[in-house]
């Protein structure tokens, strides 16, 4: 062949004009797509720790940042970029940054826009590793931090410094699922100068955009809903243009970046996640009316039933576009009895996996007072409501009853043991 390749009318370049316009089912699917020469129709996993220059004067640019393009993939992969590029456009930012784990979307976000001597607030039920990043590690460089009930307005604003640079919180929170008035807490982080954080993993932006309700910088742990199958560990960060050049600057030298292959997994995820995300919302819904009617049961955690303390503003919060509300797939119960009920309840099941992890199409079961919370002390968690007798389950996409019938099960050894 003596005609030189020419470019191809790719599919991307013909989506591009639309893009915006597209709806967020569209854009989970299309927005980000990549393609090269070859024109495959999957987008290709670039496996590569680097990348080539012609010249070594193009080198030189790349490297001055003169000209854009690829240089090594701790912070240039065009997989890593094309998942970021469909998370902005899921949150509804303008950039994202894709990070080796939600831990470390954590950690590169304070690295990148804090330093000795500024302070953050952050709610007090949040991750416990966010938790211990900032009260130990953070604190042990010189970043203070106040922790606040999250549902307590007027404790997020008397804990506001001069040197308050970020608030943080989740909602809804784990395992109780109490539910953060976003838009309130970003108004007093605006009046401060503040910039407001939301961990938005139990509901991912296909039920909850916090930049609607004013969050500055959106993050996850896309090792839950995001892949969907239990994995591969990553996070992304979002937010905009501004905030995000320094997050990405401390990730470009800090270096928890994202595989390649984790992010080509993310990216598909992303294409089934409001489609699972409804299958394992209207179980969750179906399981958590159902449990409220057993005996054995003194109370279910879940804000899509009415009696939920926050279910009004739970509602209100979520996607103005839903065809039907969706409140998650994560819920929680009281076991009639002590700890050991509780136990008795999850030995007794058999389909669900005993774990701590959620977001997995596989339904787990796990006992927060001695896994996810084991490491707080008793006053702790009475204070955060956290009781012996509590059962977390995240629903998956098994069939409902089953998932009833394996609760039956553990309903049974729990009331059975008392007798
Ligand atoms: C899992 C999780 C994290 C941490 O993410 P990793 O990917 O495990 O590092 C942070 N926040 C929430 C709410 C989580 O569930």
């Amino acid at each position: 062949m003596k005609e030189k390749q020419k470019p191809q009318l790719d599919r991307p370049e013909r989506l591009r004009s639309v893009l915006d316009d597209c709806r967020p089912d569209t854009l989970a699917i299309r927005a980000g797509e990549i393609r090269s020469v070859e024109g495959e129709h999957r987008d290709p996993i670039y496996a590569t720790s680097s990348f080539v220059f012609t010249t070594a004067r193009e080198a030189a640019a790349r490297f001055a940042m003169e000209e854009p393009g690829n240089i090594y993939s701790r912070f240039t992969n065009p997989t890593v970029r094309a998942f970021e590029q469909r998370m902005a456009a899921l949150e509804g930012m303008e950039r994202g940054v894709a990070t080796a784990s939600g831990m470390a979307a954590i950690l590169t976000t304070f690295m990148g826009l804090l330093q000795a001597g500024d302070h953050i607030v952050c709610s007090r039920s949040v991750f416990g590793n966010t938790h211990m990043l900032l009260n130990k590690f953070l604190r042990r460089v010189g970043i203070e931090s106040t922790f606040v009930d999250q549902k307590d307005y007027r404790a997020w604003q008397q804990a506001m410094q001069k040197n308050t640079r970020l608030a943080y919180l989740e909602t809804p929170s784990n395992p109780l699922c109490h539910v953060s008035d976003i838009q309130q807490i970003a108004d007093l982080c605006h009046e401060a100068g503040v910039k407001l954080i939301v961990d938005n993993v139990f509901l991912t932006p296909a039920l909850q955009r916090p930049v609607d309700f004013g969050a500055d910088i959106v993050l996850h742990s896309a090792t839950k809903y995001l892949d969907g199958q239990g994995r591969c560990v990553g996070g992304v960060v979002c937010g905009s243009d501004e905030v995000m050049e320094d997050v990405y600057a401390f990730l470009r030298t800090g270096g928890a970046a994202m595989s390649p292959f984790n992010a080509w997994v993310f990216q598909t995820g992303l294409e089934t996640l409001s489609l699972r995300m409804q299958a394992q919302c209207s179980r969750a819904m179906k399981l958590a009316r159902w449990l409220a009617a057993q005996d054995g049961i003194n109370i279910v955690h879940y804000p899509g039933l009415e009696s939920h303390p926050h279910h009004e503003l739970a509602s209100a919060q979520l996607r103005a576009d839903l065809e039907e509300p969706l409140y998650g797939a994560v819920l929680s119960f009281e076991v009639q009895g002590d700890q050991a009920a509780a136990w008795r309840f999850i030995d007794a099941t058999r389909v669900l996996s005993i774990t701590a992890n959620l977001g997995d199409v596989r339904s787990t079961i796990t006992h927060p007072a001695t896994t996810t919370h084991g490491k707080l002390t008793q006053e702790e968690r009475d204070s955060a409501g956290i009781r012996h007798n509590l059962v977390r389950v995240a629903v998956g996409l098994e069939d409902v009853a089953d998932i009833q019938d394996d609760l039956c099960r553990g309903l049974k050894a729990a009331m059975q043991g008392d007798a």
